[in-house]
């Protein structure tokens, strides 16, 4: 069936006793059992959690996967993952990572004894030269955010598989709607559900998904052992969200791109960073492994100080910190989303103080444009007032 079919009936033929079209929230952390040795498949929530599991396999096969876990937050599921790595164990990981990402690894993980290099993910003889002997996983984000960086995943998946490395990506920008990873050999997906899937900007939440029964088992005991499970209710409101997830995407994907092309002929510009534009070096890579564009985009202004202007002029576009929401936001991702990043790292990587991240919403395309354009004029007279 085809996964627009698939999404907009999540759990509606799971309750078979009332046949509700909306599945109920489970809201019992415990579960009668009929008598010793027998269960009705449910015991203790922080397990399993009727909801959470309908959720669950929901993201299982949306991924094409064989297992899925529901956790508190996208940092929670990244979390878990990582206890799969212990004291000595090295991870590649793409450079222009989310900040919260980084420092996990940075402030956390690293007291604990694993380590990490940050490369280009798409540069083979970049990979070949940071893997050791105690490497054991890389973890990929294509695109990246907010420079929207493309790496080929079957490229690495096949190179991490002979060199035994477990594959890792984060799905978060482009939603299984756009691109399954796991369909192009990766072994876990990672998603900050908190973005698209849930979609309005209202529940915290992430979503692991693994393939393969070992890695899915270790994935079961750890997710259960570290606890960071989704709750009943926000289980529910991601199934919800998740139901209406293709007509979202498809209004996201071509709000941004009628904006990317509209910003790239903007005389106060210099550059726009998107991979549905043909000039994007990632272009023909992402054509390929993906079915479409996310609705993130960047954009580097020509002079920095147009840039606290335009968040201020903004009526319509929020600027906040986020994305994949129904409301457009603007971010700032050096004071924002990056501020946890080194300066050096920063800079390397692009995410500099022209640069501006668009979390394009389904709002009305020229609503969209008729504000930023606004805001952007008011900003350049300022400027020039100045
Ligand atoms: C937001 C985000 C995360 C973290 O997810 P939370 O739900 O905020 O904990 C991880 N990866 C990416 C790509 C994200 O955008």
């Amino acid at each position: 069936m085809n996964i627009e079919s698939r999404l907009a009936q999540i759990g509606s033929q799971s309750d078979p006793q009332t046949g509700a079209v909306s599945f109920p929230i489970y809201q019992s952390t415990a579960f009668r059992h009929p008598k010793l040795g027998q269960s009705t498949g449910f015991d203790y929530a922080r397990t399993k959690s009727p909801t959470r599991s309908v959720l669950e396999a929901a993201a299982a096969d949306l991924e094409n996967g064989d297992a899925g876990f529901a956790c508190s937050s996208g940092m929670a599921a990244l979390t878990t993952i990582f206890a799969l790595f212990g004291h000595g164990d090295h991870l590649i990981v793409s450079l222009d990572l989310y900040g919260g990402t980084y420092r996990l690894l940075e402030r956390i993980l690293s007291r604990y004894g694993i380590t990490a290099s940050y490369v280009d993910t798409n540069d083979l003889d970049e990979l070949e030269a940071c893997c050791t002997g105690a490497t054991k996983a890389v973890l990929i984000e294509t695109p990246t955010n907010p420079l929207m960086m493309i790496t080929d995943l079957a490229k690495v998946a096949d190179w991490a598989k002979r060199k035994g490395l477990i594959t890792i990506v984060d799905n978060t920008l482009l939603t299984p709607f756009l691109q399954r990873p796991i369909e192009l050999g990766a072994d876990i997906v990672i998603h900050s559900a908190t973005k698209y899937l849930a979609g309005h900007n209202d529940v915290l939440a992430g979503l692991i998904v693994t393939k393969g029964q070992e890695l899915s088992e270790q994935m079961a005991i750890l997710h259960n052992s570290l606890g960071a499970v989704l709750g009943p209710q926000d289980s529910w409101l991601l199934m919800r969200g998740l139901k209406t997830l293709a007509l979202r995407m498809e209004r996201h994907q071509s709000n941004s791109l009628r904006i990317a092309q509209w910003l790239k002929e903007h005389p106060a510009v210099e550059e726009v960073y998107h991979p549905g534009l043909p000039h994007h070096p990632g272009y023909d890579v992402q054509q390929r492994q993906a079915s479409g564009n996310t609705g993130i985009f960047s954009f580097r202004m020509k002079d920095a100080r147009t840039v606290e202007p335009i968040l201020r002029h903004l009526e319509l576009i929020a600027f906040a910190e986020s994305l994949g929401g129904v409301e457009s936001l603007l971010t700032y991702p050096a004071v924002q989303t990056h501020a946890d990043i080194p300066e050096e790292i920063r800079r390397k990587v692009g995410v500099d103080d022209r640069l501006l991240r668009f979390s394009v919403g389904i709002e009305h395309v020229d609503d969209l444009i008729a504000d930023l354009g606004a805001a952007i004029e008011a900003a350049l007279q300022e400027v020039k007032g100045a």
